[in-house]
């Protein structure tokens, strides 16, 4: 189960390209109303917070080539701009504090080694706010940033982060 969570993460935007395109094609094909795809987006939400943007959205897949051809400079602050006019991205943030699939830890299993929060870019740009293992911090993956990319559930060499219903 693990090597298949992990497969499934390390694959993610190859994932995201397919998706992303397939979901491009049917709205413009056959007109289907952006309402729909607002729906769909806060019933991802509800059930698995906000992994719209970083799983299924055309756009979202546009913004990380961007990002990718200058990963530590500006282009990197665009991924976020590009949301404030997204209210998938709005509603589907807030919903992370709500989701049925959350990121939990293991404490009885968890090394303090602080991998997870390395990979993390809420934790790292607010380390002091955020921690996925630190209890007296925020967990990050339930703030309004976190777009289930899911890098955290991936680095954590004991499996001690999973994303999941309990
Ligand atoms: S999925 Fe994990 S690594 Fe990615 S933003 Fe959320 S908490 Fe951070
Ligand atoms: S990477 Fe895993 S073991 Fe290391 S601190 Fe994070 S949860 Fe704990």
């Amino acid at each position: 189960m693990k090597k298949i969570s992990h497969f499934l993460i390390s694959k993610r935007t190859i994932f995201l390209a397919i998706i992303g395109v397939l979901m491009y094609i049917a709205i413009s094909r056959y007109n289907i109303s952006l309402w729909y795809i607002l729906i769909f987006g806060v019933i991802t939400g509800v059930v698995f917070g906000k992994v719209f943007c970083r799983w299924l959205c055309p756009m979202g897949f546009l913004m990380e080539i961007v990002m990718s051809l200058n990963p530590d400079g500006k282009f990197s602050q665009m991924y976020q701009y590009h949301k404030l006019g997204c209210p998938i991205a709005w509603i589907s943030g807030y919903l992370n504090k709500f989701s049925i699939f959350k990121i939990k830890l293991n404490i009885d299993t968890c090394k303090n080694c602080g991998l997870c929060d390395k990979q993390c870019y809420i934790s790292t740009l607010e380390p002091q706010k955020y921690s996925l293992y630190k209890e007296t911090k925020i967990n990050p993956g339930n703030s309004y940033s976190c777009s289930k990319c899911l890098k955290c559930v991936e680095v954590c060499p004991n499996g001690s982060l999973g994303y999941r219903v309990k």
